[in-house]
């Protein structure tokens, strides 16, 4: 890689195209948002899509994490419309009455042609002392922060194909589809998995060097009805009452696949009778069928599910099917060159499981906005200073693959399934919290070095980047679920595995139950639960627990004092 574009023509020239500091490709949540704190902090930002806002898009369940990265970018950069998308009440009041909210991640396992067995499903309820989260209806959101981005100076095009690229020294030149062109300093890609950037340097890796395979299919509905009230399960057997499973979203475990469901309709102010609705699935057991429509395919999969099937009863699609014919993975062997920057969404990608890729998407935006300012501050743009942000892109998607690939394999086996999302769920409060604290930190003392010294953690990409026990667990849940896979060991060897390295882990909380019997299976902190958490972390946690614990207890005593959450 040379960094230099290879060119066929004669690239233009000086004065015929319009000069600025970053251009970004891509006008989505990410790209917008990225080009909203650039040009909030004093930079010179055009901003172009090919498309045209209001537009659909994937993306729509948040998780915890990426709601405090919106709150660190909101104050790490000065962008306080960021505040707008950290819980459902603030999202409704700001940007409107479409969003739903998200309390939980549930988890049905089915098997073909018979009711689920309502003792088959797991659920982990965001402990809301810490973060809410929504389900945001992507068209209003990324409208909304299009047009904050604007409000910040962004130079905007809509309908703005980029088409050519050109690097030298100096800059890159960038040619849209109308022939109109642009001279940056930096470059970012943020158009996702058809970005012009790897196609031009031949970026992407062939093959994926995921391991996980799947496609999707996914659409809107109305008209669906709550699992809650068409499973039919014991009272017993529910989750609790506070956090229904139509509270979240709920995803329908089948094997090698998953259906998801994600209300816009739950929550009291909401007018959008909208609810999100995929289903992905390994393409090496479900190949797309050449004689069937998506409708008729969908149909298949749901007569195959009687309860999932009766959420569907009387409910109505709203709007076309995007059916993938191939897995929906990818990779790219390089991230950030010489002035440019292949971002998140457009460096690769792996499955929807666990709501993680907007989460990922502005833990890089955090990574890389500073770096960026730096850069135009210096006249340096070498790859060089953006290694960080080159480690944390391939460890998101490193880490990501063990984790689905994991669950993948585990949903065919229930006990198996419940000690590999133990391990996923186990350090997303901790994870949360190491960001939280970072925040509490800088907003103290408004020194930066508190988001800096986040990335000094050994494995950029884990949700808890800092810990070597959760390391080695996740280590050990993957290697154990391959064994299963390849049938060296049977399923409840595997769940005896993974059950026992969660006992033996000293860094997995004990307040929350994880070390609990299989029988527990929806995992609700309450505020009690949280500070007993905390105080347990404080006291008698190992000592990569001690500090996160203190800071938080701490924190929770200054917010008692406010009468408010941990902020
Ligand atoms: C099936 C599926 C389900 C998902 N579900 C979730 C989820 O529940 N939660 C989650 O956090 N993440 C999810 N993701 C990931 C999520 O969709 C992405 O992380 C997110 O959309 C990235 O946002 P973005 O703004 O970076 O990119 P996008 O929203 O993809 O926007 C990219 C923009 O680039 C523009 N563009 C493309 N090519 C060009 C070009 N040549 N020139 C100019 N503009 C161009 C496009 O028009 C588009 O507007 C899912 C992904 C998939 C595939």
């Amino acid at each position: 890689m040379t960094g230099k574009a290879e060119t066929q023509k004669t690239p233009p020239q000086p004065g015929e195209w319009t000069e600025c500091d970053v251009i970004i490709l891509g006008a989505g949540i990410g790209g917008s948002i990225t080009g909203a704190i650039l040009a909030r902090q004093g930079a010179d930002v055009v901003l172009v899509d090919a498309g045209q806002h209001p537009r659909f898009a994937v993306g729509e369940s948040q998780n915890p994490q990426l709601v405090e990265w919106l709150h660190i970018l909101a104050v790490r950069y000065d962008v306080p419309e960021l505040k707008h998308l950290l819980d459902i009440k603030a999202v409704t009041k700001h940007i409107g009455a479409h969003h739903g909210r998200k309390q939980s991640f549930g988890f049905v396992r089915h098997v073909p042609n018979r009711e689920p067995d309502p003792g088959e499903a797991t659920m982990f309820v965001i402990p809301k002392m810490l973060t809410e989260a929504s389900h945001m209806f992507r068209q209003d959101t990324d409208t909304y922060y299009f047009n904050v981005a604007a409000k910040y100076g962004c130079t905007l095009r809509q309908n703005w194909r980029a088409t050519d690229l050109d690097f030298d020294d100096e800059g890159v030149t960038v040619t849209g589809q109308n022939g109109e062109v642009f001279r940056a300093k930096y470059l970012i890609d943020a158009s996702g998995f058809r970005s012009p950037l790897a196609q031009k340097f031949d970026l992407r890796d062939k093959p994926t060097r995921i391991r996980h395979h799947a496609r999707s299919m996914f659409t809107h509905y109305v008209g669906i009805k709550p699992y809650d009230d068409v499973c039919g399960y014991p009272d017993a057997l529910r989750p609790p009452a506070e956090s229904p499973f139509h509270g979240g979203t709920l995803h329908h475990l089948i094997e090698r696949g998953w259906f998801w469901i994600i209300p816009f309709d739950n929550y009291k102010n909401s007018r959008n009778p909208v609810c999100s609705v995929g289903l992905t699935f390994d393409e090496r057991l479900y190949p797309q069928p050449k004689d069937k429509t998506p409708d008729e395919e969908f149909q298949h999969y749901l007569d195959m599910y009687p309860a999932v099937k009766r959420q569907f009863e009387g409910a109505r699609r709203v709007r076309e099917w995007i059916s993938t014919p191939d897995r929906i993975q990818y990779s790219s062997k390089q991230t950030v060159g010489d002035r440019w920057c292949l971002m998140s969404h457009a460096a690769g990608f792996v499955d929807p499981l666990y709501s993680r890729g907007l989460s990922n998407t502005f833990e890089v935006v955090d990574a890389l906005c500073y770096r960026v300012l730096d850069a135009l501050r210096d006249g340096d743009f070498s790859a060089e200073r953006f290694a960080y942000v080159e480690r944390l892109e391939q460890g998101l998607l490193t880490y990501n693959d063990m984790i689905v690939d994991s669950s993948y394999i585990a949903f065919s086996h229930f006990r198996l399934w419940n000690a590999v999302f133990r391990v996923w769920a186990c350090f997303t409060t901790p994870a949360t919290m190491r960001q939280i604290q970072a925040r509490q930190e800088y907003e103290l003392t408004g020194d930066d070095q508190h988001f800096r010294n986040m990335e000094k953690a050994p494995y950029p990409g884990l949700w808890w980047p800092d810990s070597h026990a959760f390391k080695h667990l996740l280590d050990v849940t993957h290697e154990t679920c391959m064994k299963y896979e390849a049938g060296e060991i049977d399923g409840d060897k595997a769940a005896d595995i993974v059950f026992q390295a969660i006992n033996d882990c000293e860094s997995v909380n004990t307040p929350f139950g994880w070390k609990d019997g299989e029988d527990h299976r929806f995992y609700r902190a309450t505020t009690p639960t949280m500070i007993k958490f905390m105080w347990w972390a404080s006291t008698n946690g190992p000592k990569e627990m001690r500090d996160l614990g203190r800071s938080m207890l701490k924190g929770v005593a200054k917010s008692a004092v406010r009468g408010k959450k941990v902020s």
